[in-house]
Formats: C-alpha cells, sequence, structure tokens
C-alpha cells in the first residue's frame, strides 16, 4: 500500500489537561497506513535509510532495531514523557530495570549513594548488597524524612540521592522539594520512585527531582497484565540511559507489553480518582474499628506526613496504597486475608482488581519500619476499581469471620 505523508502534529501537548493528555500523548494516525491506533509491530530490526553514516545507535529516529527504539516503544516513551511533562523518557522491560538503569548509567565504581531506608524490596537488595559487593558502590540508608540526617550523610563522593516520593511499603512521604535542594547543593542527582503516586497526582519533576523511575507495571498500565518500567527526565540523563542502559545492556520492553501499557495509561488519571475515592473511604473505615491496630494512608490526618502529603500533592489525593494491621498475632493477620472474598492476596499493585499481601515485620528490611510495622507485620493493600461498596462490605465480613473463629 502506499505510504501516506505524516501530517503535522496540531495538538500543543503543553496546553492540554491531564484527561485531554493522557488521551491524545503519544497517539496520533500511524504514518503508514493512517490507522487511529499505533499498529503493534513485532518487527525486532528495520529497513536501513540510504546513508547509513546517519544513524545513531541511542536515537529515536530512524529505527534500527527494537533494541535501540521501535515503533510502540517511542509511541510509550512519548506518552510517559508527556504525562510526567518532561523532556524525555525511557521504557524499559521492567520497573527493577528502570532502576537499574539509572545506576548503571549516572554512577561508577567509588561513587556514593544516599538511598530512603524505606524503598522497595528490590532496590533495597540492589542497594544493601549487590551493588556495593560487585561493583564498589556505597550506600548510605538514611530516613528520608530527617533533612538533618540526609545532609549529615553527604559525601565529597555523593552522586545520587534516591528517594520513593512514598515508600513502599510503609507509606512513608518524603519531600521531594527539600530533598532536592540537598542533593543539588551536593552535587548529585535526584532519583525519585514515583510509583506509588503516577502522573497526575504527582510530577516529581516539577519539585526539583532529576530523574523520575516508574514501574509501569503497576498503576500506569493497571490492568495487571504487561511489565515494564519507565525512567523520565531531562533529555541528556534519560539519552544517557538509552545508550548505556538499553543498547549496550538490553533491558528493553517488548512491543506487545509497551502496546498494552500505551493503551492502559490512557485511562490512568480516571482510574487514579476511583482507586483514591475508594482508599480514602477504606482507610477511614479500618482505622474506626477496634479491631484494627493501625492504618498507614497519608490521607489520614494521623498520617505522620499527612500535611507534607497535602502540600505536596495539593488536591489530587494520597493514592490507593496503604498498609494495615490487625491488632495480633501473624496468624490472625493470615486469617483475615483468607477471609476475603473479593480482595485478592497477590502481590503487584495498581491492578484494577484490589490486591492485598501480608509482610512480616521481621527481616534485615523491616528494621527501618516504625512500630508497630515491627511488632505486628502489616497488610499492604492495594485499593482497586472495584465499587466502594463492595470493598467496604468485603473488608467488614472478612474481620467479622476472622474475630468469629
Ligand atoms: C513494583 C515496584 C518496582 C519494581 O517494578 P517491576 O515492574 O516489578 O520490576 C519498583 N518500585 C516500586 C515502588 C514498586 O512498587
Amino acid at each position: 500500500m502506499e505510504h501516506r505523508q505524516p501530517r503535522p502534529d496540531r495538538r500543543d501537548p503543553g496546553s492540554l489537561g491531564d484527561l485531554s493528555l493522557a488521551v491524545h500523548a503519544g497517539l496520533g494516525p500511524d504514518p503508514g497506513s493512517g490507522a487511529l491506533r499505533t499498529p503493534i509491530v513485532m518487527a525486532n530490526s528495520y529497513e536501513l535509510p540510504d546513508d547509513p553514516s546517519a544513524i545513531s545507535w541511542s536515537a529515536t529516529a530512524p529505527h534500527l532495531y527494537t533494541r535501540n527504539t521501535g515503533v510502540n516503544q517511542l509511541a510509550l516513551e512519548r506518552r510517559i514523557a508527556a504525562m510526567e511533562r518532561a523532556e524525555a523518557a525511557v521504557a524499559l522491560a521492567s520497573g527493577v530495570a528502570a532502576l537499574h538503569a539509572v545506576f548503571f548509567t549516572h554512577l561508577r565504581s567509588g561513587d556514593h549513594v544516599i538511598v530512603s531506608d524505606v524503598v522497595y524490596e528490590a532496590t533495597w537488595r540492589l542497594w544493601s548488597d549487590l551493588l556495593p559487593r560487585k561493583y564498589g558502590i556505597e550506600a548510605s540508608f538514611v530516613d528520608s524524612t530527617d533533612l538533618e540526617a540526609l545532609r549529615r550523610a553527604v559525601r565529597p563522593t555523593t552522586r545520587l540521592v534516591a528517594v520513593e516520593a512514598i515508600a513502599n511499603p510503609t507509606t512513608r512521604v518524603t519531600d521531594v522539594a527539600a530533598v532536592a535542594e540537598i542533593a543539588h547543593a551536593a552535587g548529585a542527582l535526584l532519583m525519585v520512585d514515583s510509583t506509588f503516586t503516577p502522573p497526575p497526582l504527582y510530577r516529581p519533576l516539577a519539585d526539583g527531582a532529576d530523574l523520575v523511575v516508574h514501574s509501569l507495571t503497576k498503576f500506569v498500565n493497571g490492568h495487571g497484565d504487561a511489565m515494564g518500567g519507565a525512567v523520565a527526565g531531562r533529555r541528556d540523563l534519560v539519552e544517557a540511559i538509552k545508550a548505556d542502559a538499553m543498547v549496550d545492556v538490553g533491558g528493553v520492553i517488548s512491543p506487545f507489553n509497551a502496546a498494552q501499557i500505551h493503551r492502559g495509561a490512557v485511562t490512568l488519571p480516571l482510574r487514579l480518582r476511583q482507586h483514591q475515592a475508594s482508599a480514602a473511604a477504606l482507610a477511614e473505615r479500618l482505622e474506626a474499628d477496634p479491631r484494627i491496630a493501625f492504618v498507614a494512608y497519608p490521607g489520614l490526618p494521623s498520617h505522620p506526613q499527612h500535611a507534607l502529603a497535602r502540600r505536596q500533592f495539593g488536591d489530587r489525593g494520597f493514592g490507593a496504597m496503604m498498609a494495615f494491621a490487625l491488632d495480633g498475632p501473624p496468624a490472625l493477620q493470615n486469617r483475615f486475608v483468607a477471609n476475603l472474598r473479593l480482595i485478592t492476596s497477590a502481590f503487584s499493585l495498581g491492578h484494577e482488581d484490589s490486591l492485598i499481601v501480608h509482610v512480616g515485620g521481621d527481616g534485615p528490611r523491616a528494621r527501618a519500619y516504625p512500630e508497630p510495622f515491627r511488632r505486628l507485620g502489616h497488610l499492604r493493600l492495594s485499593v482497586g476499581l472495584e465499587d466502594t461498596a463492595d470493598l467496604l462490605a468485603d473488608v467488614a465480613a472478612a474481620l467479622d469471620a476472622t474475630h468469629a473463629g
């Protein structure tokens, strides 16, 4: 078939609201066919231009080989960059591949990093073991809400500060603007893992972060049927990641997964409204129940960083992740989970279905958790898109069944 001349993109993403942006960013008629949806291009190689001396491996055009770029990858990267209002983004095979890509590209042996002492499990393992042991990169684990401790941890070799906007799993909130000031005064980059706070809930780049990382597997895709990760930020920092960690290390996303996530992300702002409305109702319901020992949700006035969360996230919400525990031993927490009918016990988060996982209070990673997380363990709940009333009823019935014996 005839190739059509691509029309110039008439949309100005900078002027669009969040819903419009999520619908239109990275979406335009396919220049080859005129199709209104980007075809899934599974080809791993593309025809070279007549003058191959002009090609650049880290550039987004022309496509050469799917380890440097491809149709669906590029569409997803454009969408993520637009939604984060970033200069550029790179899409990778998983959230962990995205984290690794930042470390691998922007650090070298002898460098020092400051990492929040409450972070995602794999991040914690990378910093507590793999990177120091294998690559000689030193890490200091610091409570990211203690700005004095962060300042004290700075060394002449500090190159990166890494935090989560809302921490997995304790929901601790980090003051990104304040930490950015400390990082930049130290000559270091600030990386924010924003998996719990996807746009439009929060855009860490606007508060001074240099790089924002997402596990696209979670809220951005939202449907639990693809893995992916992304890093967004300044163009030079992202291009370096493409060259070093994608082209030369190979953590590329499959075109199919990129297309799934590209589609899932369309409804992200809309989904967040429902996720967050139910999360707020559940958090309040649980906190008011005498059988519940504690609830950690940044939207509750009892949350230690509630005021900061209000300031940082404005009126856009507090996310849909919470941690809580029944007043009782681990066996009781397990019984409660087993008594749930609608909420599924599974890892992962940010899906359309509510997911819960029981996490023990022991182990080296939990040492940084506040009480009562350590004494009781906790249940990490990702609130899905079911009716709020159904979720409330499921929790109430499971609590009754658990205490009935
Ligand atoms: C899940 C998660 C990751 C890792 O993402 P994968 O897609 O599972 O590799 C990183 N950070 C946070 C905060 C997460 O919840």
